[in-house]
């Protein structure tokens, strides 16, 4: 494809799709098939000895999923994109490419629940270690580097905590040592934060957030450079087989065209909230990239184009003054995901981060008043009119 537009809101509409090429249709038809025919036996042959190029299986690729990857990769700067059948299929498919057995993995201090309980099944199984670093100074991250060292692991900012971690510091490190950054790009998406850009070998995605943006599909996207992702399509994405369906694919892609409008409104909204939340008395404190206050306003100012639309807090008392404050909220929904339409309140500590052993998960940050707020594009003046009478 490789038509590269100047606008990444350009882009996030055309880029990866010619109409003219099929049939003049505006939006990317729906390619909902397991297989393609072949003319002959000897076309067959050819496509699976790879000497010409075409579909063979869904299962390998499509050309609806394919429209996806080829999006994904234009804005992210990469040289290739890979979908599959969530999130954690893609984080699962990219650390097992990378590693092997005795490998050790360096991870940001705090992550998505289930990518450590992924990083503690790869310990168990295969003794593949991981230490879990702040990652706020060059010193912290180069204490723990090993010979054996394979992958720095970075989610930014970190779901729940919503601490940033500075790309260019852990990537500069990473580089100097060899090691390859995999960076769990969800929460701010291409359109706020570019991690190859600066140097990163691998983002990763749950595109069942922001990306696809209406709660109706679970996906996972990878990107990067073309040897390391093709390593991963022939290995892990095309063996262990979590692809992404056209139908989930279609589903993306639509989402897609309105990303940047969505997210501008996200980070309004969520600024709003975030500052009448300080405000209040029943809350202890606000975690949010995008507050002058936080600590860590000006690496986000560096990285990132806003601060996003997911904030937490803590209010005071214990976790059953937060379960209380959950249960009385009308508006806003409890549950998990974000980066929907409608917003979402979770509870971290007994829902997203659960697997976390106690003392990991309070080393973390994830306590037991921690809320996070996935902030939607309602009204804002609705979701604080909601949150208020909740917490008063
Ligand atoms: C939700 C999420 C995941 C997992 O994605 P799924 O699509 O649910 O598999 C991974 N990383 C982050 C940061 C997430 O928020």
């Amino acid at each position: 494809m490789g038509k590269q537009f100047k606008h990444m809101e350009t882009a996030m509409i055309h880029e990866g799709y010619d109409s003219k090429a099929l049939l003049g249709s505006l939006t990317p038809p729906l390619f909902q098939t397991s297989t393609f025919t072949f003319d002959t036996a000897e076309q067959g042959a050819a496509r699976f000895a790879g000497e010409e190029e075409g579909h063979v299986y869904t299962r390998v690729s499509n050309p609806t999923v394919q429209i996806l990857e080829q999006k994904l990769a234009a804005l992210e700067k990469a040289e290739k994109g890979l979908a599959f059948a969530s999130g954690m299929a893609a984080i699962s498919a990219v650390l097992i490419a990378l590693t092997k057995a005795n490998d050790h993995i360096i991870c940001s201090s705090g992550l998505y629940g289930c990518t450590y309980g992924l990083l503690s099944m790869m310990d168990e199984k295969y003794n593949i270690q991981t230490d879990y670093v702040a990652m706020t100074d060059a010193q912290s991250i180069e204490d723990n580097i090993r010979p054996e060292t394979k992958v720095i692991y970075i989610e930014t900012p970190i779901n729940p905590t919503m601490e940033v971690i500075d790309l260019e510091l852990v990537i500069g490190i990473a580089k100097k040592h060899d090691i390859l950054v995999v960076v769990d790009n969800t929460f701010s998406t291409p359109y706020l934060q570019r991690p190859l850009e600066l140097g990163a070998d691998v983002v990763v995605h749950s595109a069942t957030k922001y990306l696809s943006g209406h709660g109706d599909v679970i996906a996972g996207l990878a990107a990067g450079e073309q040897t390391l992702i093709d390593q991963i399509a022939a290995t892990t994405q095309k063996d262990i087989g979590g692809v992404l369906s056209p139908f989930d694919a279609w589903l993306v892609i639509r989402g897609l065209k309105t990303l940047p409008l969505r997210m501008d409104r996200h980070a309004e909204n969520a600024s709003q909230i975030a500052e009448k939340l300080k405000q209040h008395s029943q809350v202890k404190q606000v975690f949010y990239p995008g507050d002058p206050e936080n600590s860590g306003y000006a690496i986000m100012k560096k990285q990132m184009k806003s601060g996003g639309g997911t904030l937490s807090f803590e209010i005071k008392g214990g976790k059953a003054e937060a379960q209380a404050f959950l249960n009385k909220l009308e508006l806003i929904k409890i549950a998990v995901s974000l980066g929907d339409t409608e917003t979402l309140i979770q509870h971290p500590a007994t829902m997203t981060h659960a697997v976390i052993p106690d003392e990991q998960r309070q080393k973390m940050g994830v306590t037991d008043t921690l809320v996070r707020l996935s902030v939607g594009i309602e009204g804002w003046q609705d979701l604080w009119e909601d949150l208020n009478q909740a917490l008063t």
